[in-house]
């Protein structure tokens, strides 16, 4: 089997309402989807988001990296076409979106398993009483696992965050590296009776000393997501106890083939992981929980709400999404 055709197209799904973090405010999920066509009439599907303030991808640069790359791979099997693309410098949701849909297209060797597994649902960064009346009504709905996005205000954070502990759901703070070592020793000492899942990253993605001077003094366990791309980067965090956990993301780490090495990794070495994503559209959502239902032992944390953001229910997911519980179809 070899790959004829790789082509794309530029894809947009609105949301309920706008997602916001420290780092962005979007109004819709908007990926580039590319097909890959084979000569034996196999066809796969991969998605890349733009997340310009994570990875430092637009839409153009996802499209003109994937056009630069795909003379080079039709011809080539599936299989020689992965050990091709990885070789090659590009952006990583580029990567991730065409070697998800390589990867497909392997012979699947094992059984596909199906797990009942429960996602975090993120609470976005606004004024504190929005966001206790967010947290209530995703509770309401069924949630009761809250990733709550904050930003530089450390007052702000303590403050959300007290209330927060009255409302019956898990809590995972989320500051997307908004926050200076000092912040976060603060708010560590003015939420010391808040129980609290993790922190992820307070201190930005270069910060792996600050990151660690944290991770030693902290009473909750500290998770790395921005300063984690690759393989190399979690075995570093890892080697210098810099976090106690680290989120996989396929658009960060570049693909399916990539997660399952940090995933192996993770599994011999016995550290916990999240497995989180982007805004991202229905597509890549189903090979991420894929990973999360084979790889369910090692993934402590599934952040993968995109789908329950949409503003329609999206028929192209693998997945039924019944408030935070996730099924296969
Ligand atoms: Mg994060």
């Amino acid at each position: 089997m070899k790959i004829l055709d790789i082509s794309t197209e530029v894809k947009e799904i609105a949301l309920k309402t706008p997602f916001i973090t420290a780092l962005r405010r979007v109004d819709a999920v908007e990926f580039v989807r590319v097909k890959v066509v084979c000569d034996d009439g196999s066809v796969a599907y991969g998605e890349a988001p733009a997340t310009r303030a994570v990875t430092g991808e637009d839409i153009y640069s996802i499209l003109s990296d994937i056009a630069f790359i795909q003379e080079e791979l039709i011809g080539l099997t599936p299989k020689d076409a992965i050990v091709s693309l990885h070789l090659a410098e590009m952006g990583s949701s580029a990567k991730a979106a065409l070697d998800m849909a390589l990867f497909y297209l392997l012979p699947q060797t094992k059984e596909k398993q199906n797990l009942t597994l429960q996602t975090d649902i993120t609470i976005s960064l606004k004024d504190s009483d929005e966001m206790i009346s967010d947290a209530t009504q995703a509770i309401a709905s069924g949630m009761n696992i809250l990733k709550v996005k904050f930003g530089g205000d450390i007052k702000h954070a303590i403050e959300v965050t007290n209330r927060l502990s009255e409302l019956d759901a898990k809590l995972i703070i989320d500051a997307n590296q908004a926050w200076t070592q000092d912040d976060t020793m603060e708010y560590l000492e003015a939420t010391l009776n808040v129980k609290l899942e993790l922190i992820e990253q307070p201190v930005k993605a270069d910060e792996l000393h600050e990151l660690r001077c944290i991770t030693n003094y902290s009473h909750v366990p500290i998770l790395a997501d921005e300063s984690v791309f690759t393989l190399e980067d979690a075995k570093a965090i890892i080697e210098y106890a810099c976090a106690d956990m680290i989120n996989i993301k396929l658009m960060k780490c570049g693909g399916v083939t990539k997660a399952i090495e940090i995933l192996e990794f993770a599994r011999k070495n016995d550290i916990k992981c999240m497995l989180g994503s982007m805004l991202e559209g229905p597509i890549s959502i189903n090979a991420a929980l894929n990973l999360a239902m084979e790889y369910s032992d090692v993934i402590a944390y599934i952040d993968l709400d995109s789908p329950l953001l949409y503003k329609e229910p999206s028929n192209e997911l693998e997945f039924d999404f019944n408030g935070c519980e996730i099924t296969r179809k």
